[in-house]
């Protein structure tokens, strides 16, 4: 339950970080796989394409929009979306971006999608008729492109971009408040170190126990997750490689996988002025 005790323009809410998926780009069960994790019955080892929602006060800001999001709305009972932060332009982060159509009905504006310059220019070209001036408006998404150079207000709470390496591409994971997610990397240069102290919340990739070239394997993410000392860490992205309740019992304190409808709940301050910047919503005019 949100609530509100003003002192100035600042008051108390509630950040909420819904896993909405948890999933490498297979997602899993993994399409023809006859493995132990793909024939699970565990709803933990069923992965949809990963992502995020971060929603206070009534707001929603989605991480992505993976190749899963319609089925991840629907699970989630997602009815509206405020703005969209993309980390980078891979397919199952992607994928899923005409599923925005749906949230342009409950928004009289365009939906605000942040990224890096370079995401945004790749995003423009995979998805261009989306972006041409030929498509009729009624069958495309409504969507307004905002370069992301550095940190942003959004609806009265801060967002930062934390520069990441997933292999030699250049991505982002992003930070609101006490909560990082950093999804789709292999390292995280020096200069991000300090953009991820005091953390209550770590979302990080972890895909499987192999190694792999351009995303971090467990044991390099549990390196990481000790080294940045968040209070909570969920590892995410997960493989078919990674069976929830027989490989959970080998994580140090404070390391968990993450799991497709997680919700982890955060105390928060946001600035009620700001909250209604930019005016996305239609009963927000
Ligand atoms: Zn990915
Ligand atoms: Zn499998
Ligand atoms: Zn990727």
């Amino acid at each position: 339950m949100t609530q509100h005790r003003k002192t100035s323009n600042m008051a108390s809410t509630s950040l909420n970080i819904t896993i909405l998926g948890s999933g490498t780009s297979t997602g899993i069960p993994v399409v023809g796989c006859d493995c132990p994790v793909c024939c699970s019955s565990d709803p933990r080892n069923q992965r949809t394409r990963c992502s995020a929602l971060f929603s206070f006060s009534d707001h929603n800001v989605l991480i992505d929009t993976s190749t899963d999001l319609r089925q991840q709305a629907l699970r989630e009972k997602i009815r509206h979306v405020d703005a969209v932060l993309y980390t980078h332009c891979h397919a199952d982060h992607v994928h899923g971006i005409d599923d925005l159509r749906g949230f342009n009905l409950s928004s009289r504006n365009a939906i605000p999608i942040y990224g890096a310059r370079e995401t945004l220019r790749r995003i423009s070209l995979l998805f261009d008729y989306i972006f041409d001036d030929e498509t009729p408006s009624g069958y495309i998404p409504r969507l307004d492109p905002r370069e992301v150079t550095g940190s942003f207000q959004l609806c009265g709470l801060t967002f930062e971009p934390i520069p990441l390496l997933h292999g030699e591409l250049e991505v982002f994971g992003y930070r609101c408040g006490p909560a990082a997610y950093l999804t789709d990397c292999s390292s995280i240069p020096e200069s991000s170190m300090p953009l991820l102290r005091n953390l209550q919340l770590l979302v990080l990739d972890g895909l499987r126990f192999k190694a792999h070239p351009t995303h971090f394997n467990i044991p390099e993410a549990l390196e990481v997750a000790a080294r940045i000392g968040a209070e909570r860490t969920l590892l995410t992205h997960l493989s078919h490689e990674v069976n929830h309740s027989h490989d959970e019992k080998n994580l140090p304190a404070g390391i968990e996988f993450a799991y497709d409808g997680q919700r982890v709940t955060l105390p928060m301050v946001v600035n009620r002025s700001d909250e209604r910047q930019p005016a996305l919503r239609s009963d927000q005019s």
